[in-house]
């Protein structure tokens, strides 16, 4: 069975330790991660992508795109598909390389769509279990004409910069299929402050109770494949690359890509939490209690935004 599975026949190598951790993580306990020290930086995580989602996809309507089509290339078990509804997309591919996500995706998607008002019209949706640093997406979609006015990669495109081959396949999955004027919004480590911290420090990784990042070296930095071991309170413990932002830059012009935007989050939430209704959402999604549930808190987070959405209306 595994031989004719057309993802496990993509993925080898670091792409299988990839899918194979995050396929797993949902294993993670109920109450273990729920009661986590890291629930409030995951709401953080939540309300910074809450309101860069949102802020683009003003963009985008005001602009004069109606029926706004979305690319989430890595999405998870769906934690933005929320977000996506509450911005009133009429369509959405998501793609990740972990199948057991993408299940997990499908079901909350449809879940959505089940306890939905008859009067809401909820978007309509493609999953596509792949890896995107190596398969060419546009050939898996249903609609081979489509154009997405958005492509969101959010935590995940650092994995691709393994190799120059990766991180092309990754930046060509997500820009080739954007309208003109479209939008490629993501969120990634800044790898100047992986090399600050661990230039200073005396050994070769650096964290504190929380986190870890180890090294295998330092000193000297390659462009592609410079691996570093990430663990968050055993949560996510899986390597990950240095992206070299100058570079990712360079080789999204070969998309017609330019820079509209880059900041650190720190910058980001200095910026924007200034606005007072991405303040009242971040102190609404801060002021959630973990509870017991199978997802890490993500739920949680969910519900106050539906929250959120049912009172702005
Ligand atoms: N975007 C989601 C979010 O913000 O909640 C998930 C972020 S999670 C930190 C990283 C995701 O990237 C995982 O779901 C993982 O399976 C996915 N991923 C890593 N490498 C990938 C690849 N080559 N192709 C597709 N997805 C990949």
């Amino acid at each position: 069975e595994e031989e004719t599975s057309p993802t496990k026949k993509l993925v080898s190598d670091h792409g299988e330790k990839v899918a194979s951790h995050y396929n797993t993580l949902q294993e993670v306990g109920l109450v273990v991660r729920s009661q986590s020290r890291i629930f409030y930086m995951r709401n953080f995580n939540n309300w910074l992508k809450s309101v860069l989602i949102g802020e683009i996809l003003d963009r985008v309507q005001r602009a004069g795109s109606r029926n706004v089509s979305v690319l989430d290339l890595g999405c998870g078990k769906g934690g933005d598909l929320l977000k996506w509804r509450r911005g009133g997309i009429s369509h959405i591919v998501c793609a990740d390389i972990a199948e057991v996500s993408v299940d997990q995706c499908r079901t909350r998607y449809e879940e959505m769509k089940r306890k939905s008002h008859s009067n809401e019209k909820i978007f309509s949706a493609q999953f596509i279990a792949s890896d995107c640093s190596k398969e060419v997406l546009s050939e898996r979609l249903d609609d081979p004409e489509l154009k997405f006015d958005i492509c969101s990669c959010q935590f995940v495109y650092h994995y691709s910069f393994e190799s120059e081959q990766k991180a092309d396949m990754m930046l060509r999955n997500a820009c080739e299929r954007l309208k003109p004027g479209g939008f490629f919004i993501g969120t990634t480590p800044d790898a100047y402050e992986l090399v600050k911290r661990l230039e200073a420090s005396d050994s070769l990784s650096f964290g504190n109770e929380v986190f870890t990042v180890s090294f295998e070296s330092k000193g000297s930095y390659p462009l592609f494949g410079c691996q570093y071991h990430f663990s968050l309170e055993g949560v996510v413990d899986v390597p990950e690359f240095l992206v070299y932002f100058p570079l990712f830059e360079h080789m999204a012009k070969r998309y017609n890509m330019h820079l509209v935007l880059k900041q650190r989050f720190s910058e980001f939430f200095e910026e924007k939490v200034k606005k007072e209704s991405h303040r009242s959402l971040m102190m609404k999604m801060m002021a959630l209690e973990p509870f017991p549930c199978d997802d890490g808190g993500q739920q949680a987070t969910d519900n106050k935004e539906q929250y959120c959405h049912a009172k702005e209306h």
